[in-house]
């Protein structure tokens, strides 16, 4: 029998059930985080209560109990993403400081004068700004694969990018503005051919698709706890361990080395390395309740729950005169993306939010992408595993409403 009773699930998500402005709140914001269920809180009150200490130092009870549990993520993390060992999971706080990792560490040390960077019209800011610093700093250039109207890469122009300059490909596997889900496994593979190494921001894909390192065969893999169930300010960076080991380090500070010595230290063993200063440790703790509670209704369920949503939304919402969908390709995740004529998002965002409806309106943190789908900005809804299609209903009917009284 399914564990996935829609149900049991949101009440085990104290902050759905609240009135916002007097309504009912329905949260679709869930692409710029997710919420959180009950036993990543109590994972991290627990922490607190029972367990603080430092870790990896302490010659005491709580600090080993402390450093125990920290590591136990590292496991569930390694196996959440398929990794062939615990040491290429490296702890950051979160995808945008895992890729400027990469862009510092990697980047800053390999790439030299007329070497090619390819990222996509699709990316995050935290997919462009690094490569960008790390550009100007080494003299390598900027390439951007470019897309067709409905929001899915042209791969053809892709492969025409790929060259023996090109030294990195750093692409996002789901497009957090439209829902894309990119062939990354294919994106992999070619820049391979010419002896690139990939990135691939899962920011997005943690939470709706099922996440394998090696299958994909991919160099790194950076990603945010807080998309996927688990608290801010922790997330994870996977590397390929020959990688990792030819890279200098990112920060130096406690934890990171073996020895220090006025003239010159040497540095720690892998993840440590790339772990500099007192971590994060209780949202760290907690994102493994994050993990288990995922493993435990399934990707596979949650999954197929989340294309329910997006096909019945895409369905309700393609109903609505004057409403167009931005990004409509065949592989999508639960994120809706529209435009209303003569309507301003924002408008509709506030009008929204007076009836207890949560979505984000503007650039999604894309300004690239909206610049070249020639929009200031999108509304957009994005669903999660407590979403229902009786909140879309409801969704739907306030949105018909909110534009009538907007025109
Ligand atoms: N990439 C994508 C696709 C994202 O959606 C986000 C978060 N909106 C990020 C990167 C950055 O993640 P974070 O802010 O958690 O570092």
């Amino acid at each position: 029998a399914t564990k996935f009773d829609i149900n049991k699930i949101r009440e085990e998500f104290p902050i759905l059930h609240q009135d916002i402005q007097g309504k009912p709140l329905i949260y679709f914001d869930n692409a710029a985080t997710t919420q959180k269920p009950k036993s990543v809180i109590d994972a991290l009150s627990n922490y607190y209560l029972k367990i603080n200490s430092n870790v990896h130092r302490g010659a005491h009870t709580l600090a080993e109990r402390a450093t125990e549990a920290f590591e136990q993520t590292r496991k569930a993390a390694q196996q959440f993403i398929n990794s062939p060992s615990e040491e290429q999971v490296i702890f950051t706080r979160g995808t945008t400081e895992s890729i400027n990792l990469v862009a510092q560490s990697y980047g800053r040390t390999f790439l030299k004068e007329g070497d090619e960077i390819i990222i996509s019209s699709l990316e995050h800011h935290s997919n462009i700004v690094p490569w960008q610093i790390v550009a100007a700093q080494t003299g390598a250039k900027i390439k951007v694969i470019p897309i067709f109207d409905n929001g899915e890469l042209d791969m053809e122009a892709y492969q025409n990018l790929l060259s023996e300059k090109t030294k990195i490909v750093a692409v996002v596997h789901v497009s957090n503005s439209l829902g894309t889900i990119n062939p990354v496994k294919e994106i992999i593979k070619k820049a391979h051919q010419v002896g690139a190494k990939v990135l691939i921001d899962g920011a997005q894909a943690s939470s709706h698709l099922e996440i394998d390192v090696q299958d994909l065969d991919v160099d790194f893999y950076a990603m945010s706890g807080h998309k996927v169930y688990a608290p801010t300010g922790i997330g994870i960076l996977y590397g390929k361990k020959e990688l990792l080991e030819a890279m200098p380090p990112y920060m130096g500070g406690g934890e990171m080395i073996k020895e220090v010595d006025f003239d010159v230290s040497t540095y720690n063993v892998l993840p440590y390395k790339f772990e500099a200063g007192t971590p994060n440790i209780a949202d760290t703790v907690a994102l493994r309740l994050a993990f288990e509670f995922v493993n435990d209704l399934t990707k596979k369920e949650i999954i197929a729950h989340e294309q329910v949503l997006l096909e019945y939304g895409t369905q309700q919402l393609s109903s609505i005169n004057g409403l167009h969908i931005i990004g409509t390709a065949k592989e999508k995740a639960s994120v809706i993306s529209f435009v209303v004529d003569g309507v301003h998002p924002y408008d509709m965002g506030l009008m929204l939010d007076a009836n207890g409806i949560a979505i984000r309106t503007g650039h999604h943190c894309t300004q690239p992408l909206m610049k070249r789908l020639n929009l200031e900005g999108t509304a957009r809804a994005s669903f999660a595993l407590y979403n229902t299609k009786e909140e879309i209903d409801t969704f739907a009917e306030t949105l018909e409403m909110v534009i009538e009284r907007l025109k």
